[in-house]
């Protein structure tokens, strides 16, 4: 009998590999026991399992959009000081966070000078559509026209075109640091007006819209852009001095012990980002 019932169990678990069913493998004989001591009967047991391959197949697709959305750190909204930032509006924050813009194909927009916190709301806006089943990807402007003038010098533009098509939300942080070349704009205006409508788009800026000129090169180009862009779009405007600064500066003021003054100051200098440089460009 016990030979028979282990010569079933070992055909269960090649069946249930031909079927994929990977986690009702490693769990039905731990819970078939459990449902034998607690008298459950056979559709409640089957009903368990199912359940289990199901939750664990989520968790996994979850970590996969994730790791494909390729956010460039980890933020939440719960680390983010809404206090030290009165003109972002946490109701609204709460409300993109819910992803329905994503199903209405609207766009948002963050403006701001360097340091207020745009792209740690967009890495955590970024991660609450993964977990909701959204599939996302995080890009920095440069290394996104890095990505499209490469695809188009190999002839692999269709191929990079369609995989951004997949996408429901498609983040494009730090437009406006470096003024893009014209293929660049135009392969750029190109990805912001296929997406029009289709797929939402996150885009984090320091400029006003009267400097995109200045990176997009022509007139009629950024008139075509932001027409688009800004076409059913939340606009969050993050105003005031740099958290980073306000942080250091912070530490300066309050050093816990006379000795580490020296290297609070070491510490306001450092998280200057040499790129963004704190400096004021609104
Ligand atoms: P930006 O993209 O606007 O230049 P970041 O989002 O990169 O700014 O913010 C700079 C740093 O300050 C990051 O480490 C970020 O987590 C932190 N930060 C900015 N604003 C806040 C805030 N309101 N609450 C908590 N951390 C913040
Ligand atoms: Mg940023």
């Amino acid at each position: 009998m016990k030979q028979l019932e282990s010569k079933s169990v070992v055909l269960l678990h090649h069946h249930l590999k031909a079927l994929r069913l990977p986690t009702i493998g490693a769990e039905c004989e731990k819970v078939a026991r459990r449902a034998a001591s607690d008298g459950s009967d056979h559709l409640t047991y089957l009903l368990q399992i199912c359940e289990l391959e199901l939750l664990e197949r989520e968790r996994k697709a979850a970590e996969r959009r994730l790791k494909d959305a390729r956010l460039p750190s980890i933020k939440s909204l719960e680390s983010f000081d809404f206090t030290a930032r009165p003109s972002v509006n946490k109701v609204l924050i709460s409300e993109l966070a819910r992803c329905e813009f994503i199903d209405r194909r609207e766009n948002v927009l963050l403006v701001g000078n360097p340091g207020t916190g745009k792209t740690h709301l967009t890495i955590a806006l970024s991660a609450a559509a993964c977990a909701r089943g959204y599939r996302v990807r995080f890009f920095r402007v440069t290394e996104l026209l890095t990505s499209l003038i490469e695809a188009r010098d190999e002839r692999t533009l269709l191929g990079l075109r369609a995989r951004l098509a997949k996408l429901d939300l498609l983040v494009l942080d730090e437009l406006g640091y470096v003024p893009a070349s014209k293929v660049g704009a135009e392969l750029l205006f190109d990805v912001i007006s296929t997406a029009y409508e289709r797929t939402s788009l996150m885009v984090t800026t320091n400029l006003p819209f009267e400097s995109w000129t200045e990176v997009l090169g022509s007139e009629r180009l950024t008139g075509a852009t932001l027409d688009r862009l800004t076409h059913r779009c939340q606009i969050i405007e993050t105003r005031g001095e740099s958290y980073r600064l306000k942080d250091a500066k912070a530490r300066i003021r309050k050093p816990k012990a006379s000795g580490d003054k020296a290297q609070s100051a070491e510490a306001a200098a450092a998280p200057v980002d040499p790129v963004e440089g704190g400096e004021v460009t609104r």
